[in-house]
């Protein structure tokens, strides 16, 4: 289990029979299924909407992540130029920044206790080659920090500089996807858990071998769509401490509970928790054969015990505690890193965050509750809004370029603490990948 849910209630829903019209059926009842309920609520309280849900919510990703709520996206602008304006482009991040705070402002207003703090996101440089990456592009809103400024925020071991950025918030997220369900019921949505939906190539959903009578259905399954080559689903591991007394954090500070990430190929985020531990998490378990989601990947014992290394070589005082929790789960990522939202006449579907889909998922659900509903809004024109994903190369050449990119980035950070320099290893896996 998540640390997440470990310390949160689960809520319990009382939806009535699955068997009348609706108006809106959706699948998958994370963050992109639960908001975009709540958008759809929003613009017409009297829709009757429900979200099928094959486990409990918030059991997939959106329960088990690192509680970032961030601006970030998975692809880059110069990339997104080449299909879109750059209006379009700026929307997205204004769009982006905009949902941290609404995020915020839900949970305040629906006294939801998500531990919701905005102290921005640090992006820490701890050889020469990661600082030559972070200063060789600093993104509009992001600030240069030098190695002093740096350490006045956090005392990471061997920190050379970092970028920041105000945009993300630190979450429970577990916390907020169960206030969001509990909302939800109380507006009028129906939640049905340990329902699995099925929904066929007619784009009608079943369960049970029943067909649902809806208008409209979504899928919002994320990375739970499995063994296609629209997206794959990439592993993230997380371990989290105990809780650390004040006077670890009088040492290592993160005095604003700034999110936190090494300047790393591989993937690491990091939060001080609202009950004082921390809870850090990174990429690098292995890809699974035909895009099949595997529970056994999400525990990968090595990878955890890297991350508690990897914990004690940023911080050398957590020696002295425990790690209480492990936990994984997987994003999904299309063939060009693109997130995407769907729609074609009765069916919608949506995903591909490929690990930013907290903020992001607001925002996706959003422009699917406005293309659902006809609304013309500024949501419609976001560059997810959509977008047609090329499909993923057919195994074993999936299993090879992903797992050799993941090996090739681990390698490439040995390299790069090694040498002190920017890794070579990295030109050839930049062509493999396109990122
Ligand atoms: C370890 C980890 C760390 C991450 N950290 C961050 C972070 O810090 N910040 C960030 O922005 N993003 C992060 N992400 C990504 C983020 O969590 C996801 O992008 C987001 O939660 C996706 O939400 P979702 O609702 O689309 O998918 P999910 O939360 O995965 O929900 C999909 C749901 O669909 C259900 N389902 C699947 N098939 C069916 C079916 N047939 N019928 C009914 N239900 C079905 C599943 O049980 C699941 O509950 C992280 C992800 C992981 C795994």
């Amino acid at each position: 289990m998540s640390l997440w849910w470990s310390l949160v209630d689960h809520p319990v829903f009382t939806p009535g029979t699955l068997d009348r019209p609706w108006d809106v059926v959706i699948v998958g009842g994370g963050f992109s299924g639960l908001w975009t309920a709540h958008h759809l609520n929003a613009w017409e309280p009297t829709l009757r909407i429900a979200v099928l849900e094959k486990n409990r919510v918030g059991s997939g990703a959106s329960g088990r992540n690192g509680g970032w709520v961030s601006s970030l996206y998975p692809i880059e602008d110069h990339k997104l130029l080449k299909h879109t304006t750059a209006e379009s482009v700026l929307s997205l991040h204004v769009h982006l920044r905009k949902s941290i705070d609404e995020i915020g402002g839900f949970a305040e207003r629906e006294g939801i206790d998500c531990g919701f703090a905005k102290g921005g996101s640090l992006t820490i440089a701890r050889n020469e080659g990661q600082l030559k990456r972070l200063t060789s592009h600093i993104e509009p809103e992001y600030t240069l920090l030098g190695a002093r400024e740096t350490r006045s925020r956090i005392q990471m071991r061997g920190a050379l500089g970092s970028t920041f950025t105000p945009h993300c918030a630190a979450i429970n997220p577990a916390a907020l996807v169960a206030g969001l369900a509990r909302s939800l019921e109380k507006r009028g949505v129906s939640i049905f858990e340990n329902t699995e939906g099925l929904i066929s190539s007619s784009n009608s959903v079943s369960v049970d071998g029943n067909n649902l009578e809806s208008k409209f259905v979504v899928r919002a399954t994320e990375a739970y769509h499995e063994g296609t080559r629209d997206q794959v689903p990439i592993y993230s591991l997380m371990i989290a401490t105990e809780p650390l007394p004040p006077q670890v954090f009088d040492e290592i500070r993160i005095s604003n509970r700034e999110t936190f990430a090494e300047g790393s190929h591989l993937v690491t985020y990091a939060q001080r928790t609202a009950d004082e531990r921390l809870a850090i998490g990174g990429r690098g378990a292995p890809y699974t054969w035909g895009s099949r989601r595997k529970d056994a990947s999400e525990h990968h014992r090595k990878d955890h015990q890297r991350l508690r290394e990897m914990a004690k070589d940023w911080f050398p005082i957590l020696s002295k505690f425990d790690f209480t929790h492990s936990w994984g789960g997987a994003v999904g990522v299309t063939r060009d890193w693109a997130p995407y939202v769907r729609t074609d006449e009765n069916y919608g579907e949506m995903g591909g965050y490929a690990g930013d889909g907290v903020a992001l998922s607001y925002l996706a659900a959003g422009a699917m509750a406005d293309l659902i509903l006809e609304k013309k809004t500024d949501r419609s024109d976001l560059p997810f809004v959509q977008w047609k994903n090329a499909k993923w190369e057919p195994e074993p050449l999936r299993w090879l370029a992903i797992n050799g990119a993941i090996r090739l980035s681990g390698l490439a950070d040995k390299e790069e603490k090694r040498t002190n320099q920017s890794s070579g290893i990295m030109k050839i896996l930049s062509s493999i990948t396109g990122q």
